[in-house]
């Protein structure tokens, strides 16, 4: 028997968090998001909320542990995980970028030929590398990737871009835009009948929302 109700994954704290939840509450669904709390179900809508690792949510939503989520294309490219893209919604804006140490001379990608690039993205990155015939090494590092050349662990960075303060705190200039993301609803592919329709139903009242805020 199929459980009637949605099962959503949002991610527990950063920048996708807060907006997350907002939507949510616009779109009139109660739930008590008590810091701390981990699932939570919804008094007025049939929806249960998961809060996770956003790097976590589109392994659970092709897994089906969680039928829907919100997390930041970036993320859900990197990943690679099969799953449907529900709906773009336009906060969370950010771009993923190459950055080269400020005063270094820069013509174009074929200077990144045989350098080192630091990056968490380190599928996005070989796929800008390689449609553009660069053969460049990735060093692919967990965060704090801002930090390495300065310390001579590589040439280059690729990271999220949003308003270039951390670049320039590092003494780095961005000089490629590789990927634009926002952040976006991806749903399991192969929903039940009953979840597709709750899932439509909120699809419904986000659309109204983001309508009405035009
Ligand atoms: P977690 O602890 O859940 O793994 P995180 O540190 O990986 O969190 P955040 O920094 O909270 O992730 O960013 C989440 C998403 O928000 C990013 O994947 C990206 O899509 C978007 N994002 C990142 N930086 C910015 C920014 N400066 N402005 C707007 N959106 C951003
Ligand atoms: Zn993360």
């Amino acid at each position: 028997m199929s459980q009637d109700f949605l099962r959503i994954a949002v991610q527990k704290s950063g920048r996708l968090s807060e907006d997350s939840l907002t939507l949510f509450k616009e779109c009139g669904i109660k739930f008590d998001s008590k810091a701390g709390k981990l699932k939570t179900t919804s008094s007025n809508f049939p929806a249960e909320f998961l809060f996770l690792r956003d790097d976590d949510i589109p392994g659970y939503v092709e897994d089906g542990v969680a039928d829907i989520g919100i997390v930041g294309e970036n993320v859900q490219v990197e990943t690679g995980r099969n799953v449907d893209i529900a709906k773009k919604l336009g906060f969370s804006k950010c771009r993923l970028s190459i950055a080269i140490p400020r005063g270094d001379s820069y013509q174009g990608v074929q200077d990144l030929q045989g350098r080192s690039i630091a990056t968490s993205y380190p599928t996005i990155l070989g796929n800008f590398l390689k449609e553009n015939e660069i053969e460049a090494e990735i060093h692919e590092i967990s965060g704090s990737v801002e930090i390495a050349p300065s310390i001579g662990l590589a040439h280059a960075v690729c990271d999220i871009v949003s308003s270039g303060s951390t670049l320039l705190a590092n003494g780095l200039s961005e000089v490629e835009v590789i990927f634009k993301s926002e952040a976006v609803m991806i749903a399991h592919p192969s929903l039940s009948e009953a979840k597709r329709a709750i899932l439509s139903k909120l699809l419904f009242r986000i659309h109204a929302v983001q309508t009405a805020k035009n």
